[in-house]
């Protein structure tokens, strides 16, 4: 290998001073660190020259792959102008350009836009918002959240309240604020099946907001696809019910589209996929192109006009960011939107989306593949031990990290969840490329749950 003579000092800096998200420092810091130089097309590049496919996207969020000449050139004008200015009080160009855009293109009813820059701050907004809304509106007993089991809203406290995987929560728990989980439809391991696993969705539900919806201001769901729990897709039609029972019961939904947002699942958004029109979206990730951080919690009017008042009657949301609206981040984001029209990049998802489907077909006859879920370019594979009986590896296994290792190994990056391996490619990914980066993951699931490596 043509080893950098930069690499030794970068990772022994590495060692020394950074702590890295969702890491165990003890496991990292005794393996040779991934340290990426750049990026071109939907690979990456180490600083020793290696390339591997970004077969997750950099955690979900690349859309037109890395350094894009469109987006440079769109942040090189911006910041020959202003780099940064507030939005507390006043506005600037590509904010305003921004919110107009992302009004035009989202479901129906969401006209208002408030910036932020992470996917947890967004739902820190939309929950902080709901709130609000109900006791602006005199409703003050509407206060609690519904949640769905196994959901992941972002890390903040308020995110972390509404958020429901166990490992990453609990130890949290007496600090956060209460909220009520109702299942997610996960088909594959209900008894019932898809349908089975749906009803048992909508009836608890249904059973909670029968008796307690004057209790409840929110339900929040990552539409179509709970990523951070697996990959798990909702069955058809389910969101829609979803949707349809809040609004009956006057509760308010919020989409939180922070991984299923710009095309990732075949549509603009999930909740386009059943004509489902939240009052409170998230987005992130995908909205910069991944490539600066910008989020955006958008909002109905009838939201928005609850917080509309003359100033003495103290309905005003008081919340805010240093960065909210950042005219880099709001310039990029707009030229990705850009290119996705121009390129025509949501359109063509499905039929990438179904030549990967073929592709990883050779792995269904894989023995300890249990379920392969799919929607769009989100793609789980859930490893177990057993596939007639289901049964689950042990964590301590650590089969997706190993399998993971494996691929990156063979040239491709990505990151499991427990014992799903998970490929979210570029959404400009060619099929070649697409080809390469699917053999690439078959042969890893291959060799290490056979026992060839790893
Ligand atoms: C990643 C993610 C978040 C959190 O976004 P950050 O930008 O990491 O804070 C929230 N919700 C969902 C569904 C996500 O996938």
């Amino acid at each position: 290998m043509n080893v950098n003579s930069g690499y030794e000092r970068l990772a022994a800096l590495n060692k020394a001073h950074v702590w890295h998200p969702f890491t165990q420092m003890k496991d990292y810091n005794g393996s040779d660190p991934l340290i990426v130089e750049k990026g071109e097309g939907v690979k990456l590049y180490d600083v020793n020259g290696r390339a591997y496919y970004d077969g997750f996207s950099s955690v979900w969020l690349n859309v037109h792959g890395h350094n894009v000449p469109e987006l440079n050139r769109a942040i090189e004008e911006q910041l020959g102008r202003v780099a940064h200015s507030t939005l507390l009080g006043m506005a600037n160009v590509p904010a305003i350009e921004l919110a107009a855009e992302l009004a035009r293109i989202a479901p129906p009813g969401l006209t208002k836009v408030f910036y932020s820059d992470s996917g947890a701050t967004g739902v820190e907004i939309a929950i902080k918002m709901a709130f609000q809304y109900w006791h602006n509106r005199g409703a003050r007993k509407k206060r609690t959240f519904v949640t769905m089991n196994q959901a992941y809203h972002g890390d903040t406290i308020g995110a972390v309240s509404v958020g429901a995987i166990p490992l990453y929560h609990e130890v949290f728990r007496p600090m956060l604020f209460p909220a009520r989980v109702i299942p997610y439809p996960y088909a594959y391991r209900h008894e019932g099946g898809a349908a089975g696993a749906m009803e048992e969705t909508l009836e608890r539900l249904r059973d909670l907001l029968e008796t307690k919806a004057d209790e409840i201001a929110a339900l929040i769901v990552e539409p179509i696809v709970q990523g951070a729990a697996g990959m798990i897709v909702m069955p058809p039609g389910c969101l829609r019910e979803i949707a349809a029972i809040c609004k009956r019961h006057d509760v308010l939904l919020i989409a939180d589209e922070v991984a299923t947002g710009f095309g990732r699942t075949g549509r603009m958004f999930a909740c386009d996929l059943e004509g489902v029109s939240p009052d409170l979206m998230v987005v992130g990730k995908g909205l910069t192109g991944g490539y600066l951080p910008v989020a955006a919690t958008l909002a109905t009017d009838e939201v928005y006009d609850a917080f509309y008042a003359d100033y003495e009657e103290q309905k005003t949301f008081f919340h805010g960011h240093s960065f909210t609206g950042n005219p880099l981040g709001c310039a990029v984001a707009l030229a990705s939107l850009k290119l996705m029209e121009e390129r025509r990049v949501v359109e063509s998802v499905g039929s990438k989306a179904g030549f990967v489907d073929r592709k990883l077909h050779a792995l269904a006859e894989t023995r300890h593949v249990g379920e392969i879920r799919q929607q769009g370019l989100m793609v789980g594979i859930e490893l177990v031990r057993d596939q007639a009986t289901k049964e689950p590896y042990d964590w301590a296994e650590r089969i997706g990290v190993r399998v993971c290792a494996r691929a990156r190994e063979l040239g491709m990056l990505t990151r499991p969840l427990g014992n799903v391996v998970v490929f979210i490619p570029p959404l400009a990914s060619t099929e070649a490329e697409l080809g390469e980066m699917a053999d690439i993951l078959v042969q890893s699931v291959r060799d290490v749950t056979e026992g060839r490596s790893g």
